[in-house]
């Protein structure tokens, strides 16, 4: 194979080390590229002959950091702390053999330079970047779950001071050239053409070939440890504002607390191994891998149409019908023609349409005001959105999709209307969020080019999308669905039928259980607190008053109404009606679960106490949490026993990047891994004889946690469910 390294030394003793990790769109950190580059600085440390390195790259961007493939398998092979703590270390005797060579090291970063990336040219001495809006640079360990290992949580503060290190790695964010330059991270930026003559430069000027850490009398500017009182404050606010935004779910952000406040108090090489330390104990636990697997490797795999069916030739939406030009029929035309698609928004009136465009008016508007996009980029959008009412405006277009109000009569006339005008070979989609598809398939003539591709509010922020395959829908509708999707950039998941498909379904047992803990007597403010503990963005009655109970009561009584014996009433149901019945609908309405003062912020609704009297006694904090999760959790497996979902990856991404579901666990399915299969049996069943029976694990689960079977595939064996 290739090597991840090439090594030229010209005339002048210029050692030129271009990287380019063969086999990757993106330099990254491999084995190979470790071994490669050990070589490399043994050579130049040690090849009299060179006066001067610089390192740069072949690729379009510097290095990405480490291949996150690697390491996701680190949890699930039972890696332990010490010796996950020895990857880094390993990275880390590397960079710093290159920092102490003795020879000056310069890095001409003609791109985007991340984690493992940055931590290489902060191992150089000098850094001189590419003056590109795509040459960012930053740390953005934290969002996977491990603090930045590779000298990261030494150098940056050691180079900027802690209080200006801190924020960037606490919050993982990418710095642009012109923020690194005035920050202190690069020395200089230049046109891409420019970097290496730079570079050159700055070895030509005889330069001190160290780092300023390794020099006499060093001080890390603005203080170390508790010296500065203004850096106690720091670590003191920093500590607690970690905690309120992680409620202690997220260990890494603490973890880059203690790295930098120890490290930054010690000698280097032992600044270090504390580095190295945390890096272990984060990547040999499950949270690290929960957002590894679920936010990257699958997502990624989700992007790149993995459930796409085989043998179908990839299509493109040219033109695209909607229906509807209410809040998600606007959203859909908007982020359609921001893909580049021209869409005609139909609706009963020229007027009501054109209200659906000025949606997209107002926030390409936003767009040009942020400088996000020039005023021509969103004229141009802006035009390819056709408001109409005429029917006849369909002829030709490839894809329609409806998002017209939630009713069968009406879902129906407007699947006919337009089938009388698009071409045979046209998909038909239904934007509903709880009609079966397969029912509304009956008001096509066919029904095996109709599909769910069912958005998220708002739709150009949610980057989830859920496809719904009906009875006879076939796998080119659903690849042509998929493809679709992959043109808005957005993720997809496939689920097969149900009433609420899948998100609907999780989503619907979490307001569920907020509502029947009230009518338990919990007290509402601990109710919303319990759920934001577990990491749910939204209390259950907050996000009730944002859906509005009315919506729920009448999805509710659409089952009831089409399942008729087969219907059990969810656990809120007299809460839902007795909401109802006091005209508290929710937010859009002006009262639900929460007042809503105008000119202040909203506040539970004090006559809750009238309605449903807080209990003498208040359950444990952690049962309450452990309901909103283990709901959640349970619903999905049966909608994997039912084969709604498929793929468990399906059900994690969904929950997730759909719903909510909080991100440290990885999605439902990998909650319950990290939980432990057994352990998260045991744990339902004595939920179940508290609260009652939806809690009770499926029999195949309880098999599945006896036999030690996981959702997940694990390296190198086979899956399970
Ligand atoms: P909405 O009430 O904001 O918009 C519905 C639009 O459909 C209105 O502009 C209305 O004039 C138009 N319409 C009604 N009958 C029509 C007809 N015969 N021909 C043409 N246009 C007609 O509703 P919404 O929130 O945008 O929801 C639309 C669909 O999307 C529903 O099926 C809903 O279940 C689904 N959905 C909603 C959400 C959400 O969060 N609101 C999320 C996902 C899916």
């Amino acid at each position: 194979m290739n090597p991840a390294i090439r090594i030229e030394i010209d005339a002048d003793g210029i050692a030129i080390l271009t990287i380019d990790v063969p086999g990757t769109a993106v330099n990254v950190i491999t084995p190979g590229f470790q071994q490669d580059l050990a070589a490399a600085v043994e050579r130049i440390a040690t090849d009299a002959g060179v006066r001067g390195v610089i390192i740069t790259s072949a690729k379009r961007d510097f290095m990405a950091g480490a291949d996150l493939k690697d390491l996701v398998t680190a949890y699930d092979r039972g890696v332990g702390a010490v010796e996950a703590a020895g990857f880094s270390a390993s990275i880390n005797r590397i960079y710093r053999r290159l920092e102490t060579c003795g020879k000056p090291v310069a890095a001409a970063i003609n791109g985007l330079a991340l984690g493992g990336g940055l931590e290489l040219a902060l191992a150089c001495h000098y850094r001189v970047l590419a003056d590109t809006p795509k040459a960012v640079v930053g740390l953005p360990e934290v969002k996977v779950g491990l603090v930045p290992g590779a000298g990261g949580t030494q150098r940056l503060p050691r180079l900027i001071g802690i209080a200006q290190a801190l924020p960037l790695m606490l919050e993982g964010r990418q710095v642009k050239p012109a923020d690194a330059l005035k920050l202190g991270i690069v020395h200089e930026i230049a046109p891409t053409q420019e970097l290496i003559g730079r570079a050159r430069a700055w070895l030509a000027s005889a330069p001190e070939p160290s780092a300023p850490w390794d020099r006499k009398g060093f001080k890390v500017p603005g203080g170390a440890g508790m010296q500065n009182p203004a850096l106690a404050q720091t670590f003191m606010v920093g500590s607690a504002m970690v905690a309120r935004e992680t409620w202690h779910n997220y260990p890494a952000p603490a973890a880059i607390l203690s790295a930098v406040y120890e490290g930054s108090q010690l000698p280097f090489e032992r600044a270090l191994a504390v580095e190295s330390k945390y890096f272990g104990k984060l990547l040999a636990g499950p949270v690290a891998r929960n957002l590894m697997r679920t936010l990257f490797v699958n997502k990624g795999l989700a992007d790149g149409l993995v459930r796409r069916p085989e043998g179908v030739p990839r299509s493109r939406v040219a033109r695209l019908g909607v229906l509807g030009a209410g809040m998600m029929g606007a959203g859909i035309a908007h982020v359609s023609a921001e893909a580049g698609i021209d869409v005609v928004l139909l609706d009963t009136t020229v007027a009501a349409a054109e209200k659906g465009k000025d949606y997209s008016r107002k926030l390409l508007a936003k767009g040009v005001e942020r400088g996000r996009l020039t005023q021509q980029e969103a004229d141009a959008m802006l035009a390819r959105v056709q408001p109409t009412a005429d029917y006849a405006r369909l002829d030709g277009y490839d894809l329609v999709i409806e998002a017209v109000f939630e009713s069968r009569e009406i879902k129906a006339d407007v699947t006919a209307r337009a089938e009388t005008v698009i071409p045979r070979t046209a998909v038909f989609a239904s934007n509903t969020s709880t009609l079966p598809i397969s029912g509304l398939a009956r008001a096509s003539r066919r029904p095996t080019q109709f599909i769910g591709i069912h958005f998220f509010s708002p739709v150009d922020k949610m980057p989830l999308v859920e496809v719904i395959v009906g009875k006879l829908t076939t796998p080119e509708t659903l690849a042509r669905a998929l493809d679709y999707v992959a043109q808005l950039r957005k993720t997809p998941i496939v689920v097969n039928d149900s009433r609420g498909f899948f998100t609907s379904r999780i989503f619907g047992t979490y307001v569920a259980e907020g509502q029947a803990m009230l009518a338990e007597g919990v007290a509402p403010a601990l109710i919303e607190n319990a759920a934001r503990m577990a990491g749910l963005p939204v209390g259950p009655l907050a996000v009730s008053d944002e859906v509005t109970i009315d919506l729920q009561w009448s999805i509710t009584r659409q089952a009831e109404a089409d399942l008729g014996p087969r219907f059990t009433r969810p656990v809120n149901y007299d809460v839902m009606q007795r909401m109802v019945e006091l005209g508290r609908l929710g937010r859009r309405q002006g009262s639900g679960f929460y007042d809503y003062p105008a000119g202040a912020p909203k506040r539970l609704w004090a006559g809750l106490a009238q309605q449903w009297p807080v209990a003498a006694s208040q359950p444990a904090v952690q049962d309450l949490v452990d309901r909103f999760l283990y709901v959640q959790a349970l619903e999905s497996v049966r909608c994997l026993e039912e084969g709604v979902i498929t793929h468990p990856a399906d059900a994690d991404l969904g929950s997730v990047l759909g719903v909510g579901y909080p991100a440290w666990t990885g999605g439902v399915l990998s909650f319950i891994e990290t939980v432990g299969l057994r352990e998260f049996v045991a744990r339902s069943e004595r939920l179940a004889r508290l609260y009652g029976p939806r809690f009770r694990p499926t029999r195949r689960l309880r098999e599945q946690a006896r036999d030690g079977r996981r959702f997940h595939q694990l390296p190198g064996a086979g899956a399970a469910a």
